[in-house]
């Protein structure tokens, strides 16, 4: 288990303690010492948290909620920047404001989200109640959810942008489809090819309007659809038409 240099400094450690005369197993992850599953699977994620490759910062009480900031002796309000009528803590940004709410409504998640399963302790604990029972796709939608939401959240803080639910919604699709082609390329060992030529729209001639145009054909439906958007010599928006 340890190195032979590692064992003399072991044996070599003084004890605090005089009365400890024999080593004994424990395990400090239980009040009673005695290993269990349960805390043996906690600190395994944990430590999975924790490790470089998975830098999660909601799960590891790092996210700047405003009752974080004033536990770090930050000059702040405590209400939610959204809302602006609950305490702004980890759960409440993530499972109880409106717009959280609203959210996971758009994003088909709102069924997962309530069960009674995962309405007790932090948000890390729920997570791991969903990593323990959920598939791997269904964790990863609510993970691209919870991006946006703290995403949307800066948006306000920073940009006083305010997108909508659906906005939102269809934002956490996109994430999730992102991460998982990219994913599904890294396990098929396939490096995605990037165009090497940067695209840029241009401004039209002076005294000329631009229009840019996009068809789709969605096959087997008969479906065809078309939009087209003018700018004059500025760039600024003239016309639309779908
Ligand atoms: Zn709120």
């Amino acid at each position: 288990m340890f190195t032979g240099r590692v064992v003399e400094e072991i044996i070599a450690t003084l004890l605090i303690i005089s009365s400890v005369k024999e080593d004994n197993m424990v395990w400090e992850e239980e009040m009673n010492e005695c290993y269990s599953v349960k805390s043996g699977y906690n600190l395994a994620m944990r430590c999975i948290v924790r490790s470089d490759r998975h830098h999660e910062r909601l799960c590891r009480g790092c996210l700047s909620t405003r009752v974080r900031l004033t536990q770090r002796y930050v000059e702040c309000e405590l209400s939610c920047h959204v809302c602006n009528v609950e305490v702004e803590d980890d759960i409440h940004v993530f499972f109880g404001c409106v717009a959280a709410r609203e959210c996971r409504s758009v994003a088909g998640l709102s069924q997962l989200l309530q069960n009674a399963a995962y309405q007790h302790g932090t948000v890390a604990d729920r997570v791991f109640g969903m990593c323990r029972n959920e598939d791997s796709a269904t964790i990863g939608r609510v993970t691209s959810l919870f991006w946006c939401i703290w995403h949307n959240r800066n948006e306000k803080i920073w940009n006083d942008n305010i997108p909508s639910p659906s906005q939102v919604g269809r934002m956490t699709f996109v994430v999730w489809n992102k991460w998982f082609t990219v994913h599904q390329l890294q396990r098929h060992n396939v490096v995605p090819v990037e165009d090497p030529r940067p695209v840029r729209w241009k401004k039209s001639r002076v005294g000329c309007i631009k229009c840019n145009v996009d068809v789709a054909f969605v096959v087997g439906s008969g479906v065809t659809s078309m939009g087209l958007c003018f700018r004059d010599t500025n760039g600024q928006f003239v016309a639309g038409l779908t």
